[in-house]
């Protein structure tokens, strides 16, 4: 890890001082709970920003609210906060077990909701010192001209491994609210990540998440798992969010998203065929061919991309089961 670069450090309170430092510091960068950014700023990851602008103070990205099966929560909202709100444990059991599946302790006490859904992407090629990178001409992602991992690719691989978004995917009507220095908007969730591992965010270089709001379907159970390496602190190799609705011994709807596997959160098509019977082994088959055809897995990660496309699905398969059964 290399010292750290010297730069200024701003502390706004309002998106309205959020805009102005923005618009007179455009080399600037936002400062979450600084749980990625600043590892990555050590390693030498990135371009140094000239200023920092810490946005855990701005009053509007504070406080999570529920309203019977609607959910706002505010990007400066801490992982811990989420994992621990009464309300969101209740209503939406699989965000708060992502919450509570991030990193370790103090990682989700300094660590934001919006820092994780603009986590950076990840891979074995980028996620190093230096004198690594340099060792290797680096790559697509940060100051090379190829993707080790896929190397006639014009694209980058590297994987978007933030737990929030597959569970935040799953629900109904899933937007953030953006700001920048021209204005607001609302963007769907699913349109937030790119899929280009290099360009990850649909966002422009001056605007911010505000906020994250979804919906629950009343009778959707949610849930969520995922494998790592160190179970204590991890990252995800494949992490699964599934939302089943039962009827009797129906399976009415089903959903899943995915993460760790592919450049951007994955939200598995093809699951409405799945229902309007009972969860059979038929069923899980099918459910097994989709993960298969649509989770892909790079080598950007020390195992291989073959071991995360089938923890996926073997993910995916156990955890729609305990949802549908109702353990
Ligand atoms: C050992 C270790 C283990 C980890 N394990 C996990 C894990 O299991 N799962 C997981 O998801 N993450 C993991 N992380 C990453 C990180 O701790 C979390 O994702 C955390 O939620 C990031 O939030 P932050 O506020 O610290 O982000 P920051 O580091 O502050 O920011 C991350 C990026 O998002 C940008 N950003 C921050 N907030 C906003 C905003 N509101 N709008 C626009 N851009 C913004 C920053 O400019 C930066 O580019 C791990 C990190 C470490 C060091």
């Amino acid at each position: 890890m290399n010292v750290l670069p010297e730069w200024e450090l701003m502390a706004p309170e309002s998106i309205d001082e959020v805009r102005a430092l923005r618009a007179h510091h455009p080399g600037s960068r936002f400062l979450g709970g600084g749980t990625d950014l600043v590892v990555n700023l050590r390693r030498g990851i990135g371009d140094p920003p000239a200023a920092l602008i810490d946005i855990s103070r701005v009053a509007e990205m504070k406080g999570i609210s529920v309203d019977g099966e609607r959910l706002r929560v505010g990007a400066g909202v801490t992982i811990r906060e989420l994992a621990d709100d009464p309300r969101v444990r209740a209503g939406f059991p699989g965000l708060a077990a992502a919450a509570r599946s991030i990193a370790g302790p103090t990682h989700r006490h300094m660590g934001t909701v919006g820092g994780n859904l603009c986590l950076d992407t990840r891979c074995i090629y980028y996620n190093q010192s230096e004198w690594w990178r340099a060792a290797n001409r680096y790559c697509l992602k940060y100051g090379g001209e190829i993707c080790h991992v896929a190397p006639k690719s014009r694209v980058c691989y590297a994987t978007f491994s933030g737990d929030l978004a597959p569970a935040l995917a799953i629900l109904d009507a899933a937007e953030v609210e953006v700001a920048g220095v021209e204005g607001a908007r609302t963007l769907p969730l699913e349109s937030l990540h790119t899929g280009d591992g290099e360009r990850y965010l649909a966002l422009e270089p001056d605007e911010l998440v505000v906020a994250v709001r979804a919906r629950r379907p009343a009778a959707l159970r949610t849930g969520y798992d995922k494998v790592r390496v160190r179970r204590s602190i991890d990252y995800p190799l494949a992490g699964v969010a599934a939302g089943v609705v039962r009827e009797g011994d129906r399976l009415t709807d089903l959903r899943l998203a995915f993460t760790g596997t592919n450049p951007r959160p994955l939200r598995l098509r093809g699951t409405e065929a799945l229902c309007g019977g009972p969860l059979d082994d038929a069923g899980m088959e099918r459910l097994s061919g989709l993960v298969r055809r649509q989770v892909m897995a790079m080598r950007t990660t020390f195992t291989s991309g073959h071991y995360r496309r089938h923890a996926a699905g073997v993910l995916a398969r156990r955890l729609v089961r305990r949802l549908f059964d109702g353990v």
